[in-house]
């Protein structure tokens, strides 16, 4: 590993200065030129800046879908800064039509999103793609972060980035949108977001430091609790669909990755399994699920245009291959709600030396690195317990029963004394992490699981009742990430429910 070159560092300085552009005129006429496309959305009027709120809400409301089409523009509540949240719901009203959510604006640097939802809505007013809106519906939500879109920062009001916000929901954004995610059951889901090709860590690669080059990446779930034909489906119909389309465009595009320093050398992390942000978030909900990353962040509007292309085209794809096969689709996602006999609790990921295609900035361009890389679609099990029919949570507080209807885990009340027998949970060790995180203060633990007799419904329980919360649900997969304790997103290890050494935790097992 090489110290960061003194270019680079340049670079670092002024990108963090807010949307500066680090890179030079040579590279981007070589290797991203602009397509020579019209794209009628507001960025694109001859501005030097981004759609605000306000011009994506006049946008949704001026919108003249193509004649016969249903449409509708709805808002999901405020943000913390009080601004309405606008949404928008095109396509066919009919029940079996397929359900497509794509949303963009997370996070609020990646101004490229938005802009893409918009460009996509208008594309869909074509007559090639129009007949598709008679077989889908497809919910859009361009400024999930209004606040942070705004001001093109990544993070909400509050500080708290709304893609690790997906299972403790501390942020009201996310309750907002997780509520109106779940109440539409989406078959597929989008979350269009922009990277950040120029990163402190690939500063130490090569003499003067490399760049990310991919137009765009595709981050598709690895975690193990989406069943296997589920994660295969997505990959090899929807990414493998998309990635012809971008081939076809002559844009260029792999599986997703980002960068970590480990004990002082440079890792690459591929995919995700983490329940926290919404690739993952999205498929433990019986959903094909992926989440793009354009490049762009950093780079102020500089080749904007291929940009907002490049996003619209993977949504165009997305929606034209659930509108061509709606019956594989459901059959696929029949087939994977099915009960797996076991629940992954955690996982790990093998690394291997993989090369991955850079921009040499000595070079000024593309070179292939060999990189370690820790690729999440190769992840094993390395805590697995048996699936139960049920899971109990006693003495659930109303802010944790919200969060679960959020979440669309649905739950039922015990009113009166019963007495089952389940499998508890006695804290053997906890931890608590070094550092705060998004909020909370995440521990580690270790558990024993075993037979006890429980009684439930007494009158101690009247204002914070016991919940059972069934296995035989739609979003079981996600419920498993909340409630197995030692899960690295659940309820206990963000600290949501107190874990004390030596007593049980307030949840348990009920056996199939
Ligand atoms: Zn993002």
């Amino acid at each position: 590993m090489k110290p960061f070159a003194p270019l680079f560092l340049l670079s670092v300085a002024t990108a963090c200065g807010g949307l500066m552009i680090p890179q030079s005129d040579t590279l981007t006429q070589r290797l991203y030129t602009e397509p020579s496309i019209d794209i009628r959305t507001p960025a694109f009027d001859g501005r030097e800046g981004f759609s605000t709120l306000s011009d994506v809400e006049a946008f949704l409301r001026t919108y003249q879908p193509a004649s016969g089409v249903p449409y509708r523009v709805d808002h999901l509540g405020q943000s913390q800064k009080g601004q309405r949240i606008p949404m928008a719901y095109l396509g066919s009203e009919d029940p079996e039509a397929v359900r497509i959510w794509v949303m963009s604006g997370l996070h609020g640097d990646e101004p490229g999103g938005w802009e893409a939802v918009m460009h996509l809505m208008n594309r869909l007013q074509e007559p090639a793609f129009r007949t598709w809106l008679s077989k889908v519906r497809i919910a859009l939500l361009p400024m999930a972060n209004p606040d942070g879109c705004n001001a093109l920062t990544r993070l909400a009001s509050n500080g708290l980035d709304l893609n690790r916000d997906q299972t403790k929901l501390l942020a009201p954004e996310t309750m907002l949108w997780k509520t109106a995610f779940n109440a539409f059951q989406p078959e597929v889901a989008l979350d269009l977001h922009e990277y950040r090709p120029y990163r402190k860590d690939y500063g130490r690669l090569g003499t003067q430091g490399m760049a990310g080059y991919h137009d765009v990446l595709f981050l598709y779930s690895g975690n193990l609790n989406v069943p296997t034909e589920l994660r295969d489906y997505t990959r090899n119909r929807f990414v493998a669909g998309a990635g012809r389309t971008m081939d076809s465009l002559k844009l260029s595009h792999r599986a997703y990755f980002t960068s970590e320093e480990v004990k002082g050398r440079l890792v690459i992390n591929q995919g995700s399994v983490q329940a926290r942000s919404s690739a993952s978030h999205h498929s433990l909900t019986n959903c094909v699920s992926t989440l793009i990353e354009v490049r762009g962040v950093g780079l102020g509007k500089t080749a904007f245009k291929r940009r907002v292309l490049s996003s619209s085209s993977v949504a165009l794809s997305y929606i034209g291959e659930a509108a061509r096969r709606p019956e594989e689709l459901r059959a696929v996602l029949n087939r994977t709600r099915q009960a797996a006999p076991e629940v992954v609790v955690h996982s790990v990921r093998p690394e291997r030396e993989t090369r991955i295609t850079m921009i040499d900035l000595a070079k000024n361009d593309t070179v292939g690195v060999l990189l370690p890389v820790r690729d999440a679609s190769q992840s094993t099990p390395k805590l697995v317990r048996q699936r139960p029919e049920a899971y109990v949570l006693r003495q659930a507080t109303p802010a944790l029963r919200e969060k679960l209807k959020a979440l669309g885990i649905v739950f039922s009340e015990v009113r009166a004394s019963r007495i089952l027998q389940a499998e508890s949970y006695t804290v053997v060790s906890v931890a608590p992490d070094a550092f705060n995180w998004e909020g909370v203060r995440p521990i580690e633990l270790e558990t024993r699981v075993e037979t006890v007799q429980l009684e439930l419904g007494t009158p101690a329980t009247e204002a914070n009742p016991d919940l059972i919360l069934s296995m035989d649900q739609r979003n079981a997969p996600l419920l498993a990430e909340l409630l197995e304790p030692e899960a690295p997103n659940s309820f206990v290890r963000l600290g949501l429910i107190p874990a004390v050494l030596n007593q049980a935790l307030p949840i348990y097992r009920i056996k199939p």
